[in-house]
This record gives C-alpha cells, sequence and structure tokens, in this order.
C-alpha cells in the first residue's frame, strides 16, 4: 500500500492472528469454543454480506458462529422470545441481532432485550452507561477498531484535537467517548459534529484527527482538510458499478482521492476500519466467554 495509507486488512490480520492462539487455547482448557449467535431478519443484501464476513473470520480464529436466519415476517413477539432463550443459553456467549430490522419492528426495543452480558455490539443501554462512566464492558465493534489502529498506528491522541462528523450510538458517540476518556488510547479533546452542525469546515481546519461516519460520500471534500492531518473514514457506501461483476463499488464518506494527497495518514475504504470492526467483534466474543464462564466459576 503507499506510504500514507492506514492498512486496516494488515492491523486486522495481526490481531486475528494472536485471537486465534487465545481461541486454542480456551479450547484446550474448555473443551469448547466462544459461540456467538446472529440473528438475521429477512434478506437486505448488505447484510447478507456482512453476515458472511462475520461467519468467515469466526471460523478463521475458531469461534463457533451459529446464523439464526428468521422470515422478514416475524413478529416482534416472537424475535424477543427468541433472544430471551438465547439470553438463558448457558452456551451462547455472545448474541448481535443484525441491523437494520424491518421497518415494522422496533429495533431500540428490541436491541434492549439482548442480554448486557451477551451484548456483543455494545447497543445495549447498560454497556453505553458504562462506557460513560469509564469502566467499559461491550463497547462497539466500529469505534473500538477505530482507536486500535490509530494506536496501532502509533499516534498518541493525548492533547490531540480530534472532530468526528456523525454522532450515531454505533459508531460517533461511543467514539467520542473513548477517544475522551482518561487512558493511554483517549485523553483527546474532541468535538462532535452532526447534520445541525454549523460550519463543520472551522472544526476540521482545527483538528489533528478527522473521523467521518455519516453514510454520505463527499461529506469530507479536500478544502476541509488542513495538511498533515489525520483522516480516518468510517462511512461505507454502495455505488453503482456496471464494470464490476455485482454491480456496485463500496466508497467512503470522504474525497478519498483528493485528500490523501494532503492528508499524513488516511484510511481507505474497502479497506481501512471494516477489517478492524470485524477483527474488534471477535475480541467482544472472546471476552463475552471468559464473563460467560466467570459467571459460573
Ligand atoms: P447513522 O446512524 O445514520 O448516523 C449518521 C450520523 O451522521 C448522524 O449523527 C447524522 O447527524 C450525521 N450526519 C449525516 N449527514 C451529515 C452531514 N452532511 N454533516 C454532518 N453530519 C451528518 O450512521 P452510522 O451507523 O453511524 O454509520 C455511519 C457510516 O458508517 C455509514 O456509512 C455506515 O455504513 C458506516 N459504518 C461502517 C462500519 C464499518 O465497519 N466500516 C461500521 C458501522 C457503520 P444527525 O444525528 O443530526 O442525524
Amino acid at each position: 500500500m503507499s506510504s500514507n495509507l492506514i492498512d486496516g486488512k494488515e492491523i486486522s490480520t495481526s490481531i486475528k492472528n494472536n485471537l486465534k492462539l487465545e481461541i486454542d487455547e480456551i479450547k484446550n482448557n474448555f473443551s469448547r469454543s466462544p459461540h456467538l449467535v446472529v440473528v438475521l431478519v429477512g434478506s437486505n443484501p448488505a447484510s447478507l454480506s456482512y453476515v458472511k464476513a462475520k461467519e468467515k473470520a469466526c471460523k478463521l480464529v475458531g469461534i463457533n458462529c451459529h446464523v439464526e436466519r428468521l422470515e422478514e415476517t416475524v413478529s416482534e413477539e416472537n424475535l424477543i422470545t427468541y433472544i430471551e432463550k438465547l439470553n438463558q443459553d448457558d452456551q451462547v456467549d455472545g448474541m448481535i441481532v443484525q441491523l437494520p430490522l424491518p421497518k415494522n419492528l422496533d429495533k431500540e426495543k428490541i436491541i434492549q432485550k439482548i442480554s448486557p452480558y451477551k451484548d456483543v455490539d455494545g447497543l445495549n443501554n447498560e454497556n453505553l452507561g458504562l462506557l460513560a462512566s469509564g469502566d467499559p464492558r461491550f463497547v462497539p465493534a466500529t469505534p473500538l477498531g477505530v482507536q486500535r489502529m490509530i494506536n496501532e498506528i502509533g499516534i498518541k491522541t493525548e492533547g490531540l484535537k480530534i472532530v468526528i462528523i456523525g454522532r450515531s450510538k454505533l459508531v460517533g458517540i461511543p467514539l467520542a467517548l473513548l477517544l475522551s476518556s482518561k487512558s493511554d488510547q483517549g485523553n483527546s479533546t474532541v468535538t462532535i459534529c452532526h447534520s445541525k452542525s454549523k460550519d463543520i469546515k472551522s472544526n476540521t481546519l482545527d483538528s489533528d484527527i478527522i473521523i467521518v461516519a455519516t453514510g454520505f460520500p463527499h461529506t469530507l471534500t479536500k478544502d476541509m482538510v488542513r495538511k498533515n492531518s489525520v483522516v480516518i473514514d468510517v462511512g461505507v457506501n454502495r455505488i453503482e458499478d456496471n464494470s464490476k461483476k455485482n454491480g456496485f463499488r463500496l466508497i467512503g464518506d470522504s474525497d478519498f482521492h483528493e485528500i490523501k494527497e494532503i492528508a499524513s495518514k488516511i484510511t481507505p475504504v474497502p479497506g481501512g476500519v471494516g477489517p478492524m470492526t470485524i477483527a474488534m467483534l471477535l475480541e467482544n466474543v472472546t471476552k463475552a466467554f471468559h464473563i460467560n464462564i466467570n459467571k459460573r466459576l
């Protein structure tokens, strides 16, 4: 890769290799692997491909991943009953309800039914509260991956100015909490921008690190980036491309090709934050295994 690209694939491969060793040891000591259940409702094509990637990564490190596919028409009551069954099952360490859910299902209500001890996506309010109070249990994988990536490329965040564009519960908010936390990998001054923010450019031009997570291409343009800042692009957008076999290609939320000429470091899409997210999910599942085992010792 060109020298200022942050290679999320390479960083995540080394994390997965270490994790595989840890899981081999778990298998020797406990005669079973960490067990993840992914609940997939319907057949959204993007969800299908994300779930496939998760299954593949689990297999690689030795995590037992079961995908439970439910009909698009499943009722909220039946889905919640199934989640509660998994909550009670001692052999299940972690669980994910793949998002988005069909519109007739109340996403927030359903997510909050997942036991906070099995919530490897870190979306349960109890886990968000623990993160906010400085005692995290499960943190969503994407913010964890961004923080780890910044650390792995040797950037010390202490005292730096970081702007995050996007304030979702999945990305922006937990990431702001992580990067401003009193910790070696935190201690930065974080500004959060969102769709109602005025003059985002003045914030990005004043920042050492710019993280963009809006879900809209071209949110971050070249004129918003000062020379030598670091740009982390979380966005994943499908753009029609007839030259590709599947008819689309993925791009981020930033104008990558122009910005890479001025940023000191930048993540590509794909191959940047995506692989880190998967690696952090695998770490969360392994953590869930230890929590589950320790509960019963
Ligand atoms: P989301 O829930 O839709 O949140 C988007 C956030 O961006 C909101 O806070 C919104 O502001 C803000 N926003 C939208 N347009 C904006 C604009 N023009 N200027 C400033 N702020 C703007 O999305 P998400 O779940 O956080 O995901 C964001 C992106 O990251 C998506 O492309 C998603 O696919 C991607 N993603 C990637 C990974 C990965 O592993 N690579 C993982 C998760 C998500 P308001 O709050 O005011 O609406």
